[in-house]
């Protein structure tokens, strides 16, 4: 892990740092903000600081001691991670159960023992309330670091025992520049947060991953849906390989900005400012309800994608109505 601090964290690392110099660290902290704004990481850096045998003067870590040493082969018995299981939706008791035992264990090396739960959001109810009984009883040295983008999902009494560090996505003038640093020089780091929106770690992951490509392929599925020259069906199933979340995400954000277009077809703001012609020609062919009814669509299918429920059927029904929706009489 690159042991800098994000430029955009800097206001939360100065928070923690002086709740811990002035020893007004709780035993428990609820991380929570959107996806890409580095929250994990933040949380390891945390950790690492914490556990550090001889941390530099802004509170970093060292990166040399034993303690570093042990963080960095991710062995160090003071700091425990959980997150789901392979291939389960949920964190579960079980999980739950072994971190309080071991947060029971002595402290090996430092005057904490810290736990990361990631996304805290995943675990189900008995391994909620079985994390309750750690923080109303919090082992001495014990930090519990909860990572969350969905913080209400979290019963409220977890978060009630938790102090919590808000992130929020910065302005796009203050991480441009890290941004463009970190990509190829020919693309647009103001389109990049633009699509994430925002968030900088989500638009360096559109472009490095791939993920673009797939947005281009996706946009002209929707086109080619609404004009009948791709089946609703089969374009469910193409789509259904690169999971639920990442098609819907996009649906929604030209969802929204078809409805901007509609109301204000000259000076709004876009998502996807770089797709505005073609959002443009496609929204006027599409009742406005209609445009509202994908949007629906998308949003709830988003909140049903941690669910069993069948997504292909969820992809189909979205796209067989965004089929009809779409005067064809006017092509
Ligand atoms: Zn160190």
């Amino acid at each position: 892990m690159n042991s800098e601090l994000y430029p955009w964290q800097q206001p939360q690392w100065e928070s923690v740092h002086a709740r811990v110099a002035n020893q007004r660290l709780t035993h428990a902290m609820l991380l929570s903000g959107p996806g890409g704004l580095g929250k994990l990481d933040f949380a390891r850096r945390l950790a690492r600081a914490l556990l550090c045998e001889s941390p530099q003067a802004n509170a970093m870590p060292c990166g040399g001691c034993r303690a570093c040493l042990l963080l960095e082969a991710g062995t160090h018995p003071d700091l425990i991670e959980v997150t789901p299981e392979e291939d389960a939706r949920a964190i579960k008791v079980d999980q739950i159960r072994t971190l309080a035992a071991q947060m029971t264990l002595t402290r090996q090396y430092a005057d904490y023992k810290v736990a990361i739960i990631q996304p805290a959001d995943l675990m189900n109810r008995a391994a909620a309330n079985s994390l309750l009984k750690t923080l109303e009883e919090p082992p001495a040295g014990a930090l519990m670091l909860l990572v969350s983008a969905r913080p209400g999902e979290l019963p409220a009494t977890i978060r009630s025992r938790c102090q919590l560090l808000r992130f929020a996505a910065p302005e796009p003038d203050t991480v441009a520049e890290w941004l463009q640093a970190c990509i190829e020089p020919g693309q647009d780091a103001r389109l990049l947060l633009g699509l994430a929106s925002g968030a900088p770690l989500a638009a360096l992951h559109l472009a490095t991953s791939g993920e673009l490509e797939h947005r281009a392929r996706l946009w002209e599925d929707l086109q080619g849906v609404a004009v009948g020259a791709c089946e609703p069906v089969a374009t469910a199933a193409a789509w259904l390989k690169l999971g639920l979340e990442v098609p819907l995400n996009w649906v929604h954000g030209w969802a929204v900005d078809m409805i901007r277009l509609r109301m204000s077809p000259s000076g709004s703001h876009l998502n996807n400012p770089d797709l505005r012609p073609a959002l443009q020609a496609l929204a006027e062919r599409v009742d406005l309800r209609r445009l509202y009814g994908l949007l629906d669509r998308a949003g709830q299918g988003l909140g049903l994608a941690q669910t069993t429920v069948n997504q292909q059927l969820l992809l189909e029904e979205m796209l067989v109505y965004w089929f009809d929706a779409v005067d064809t009489q006017s092509s």
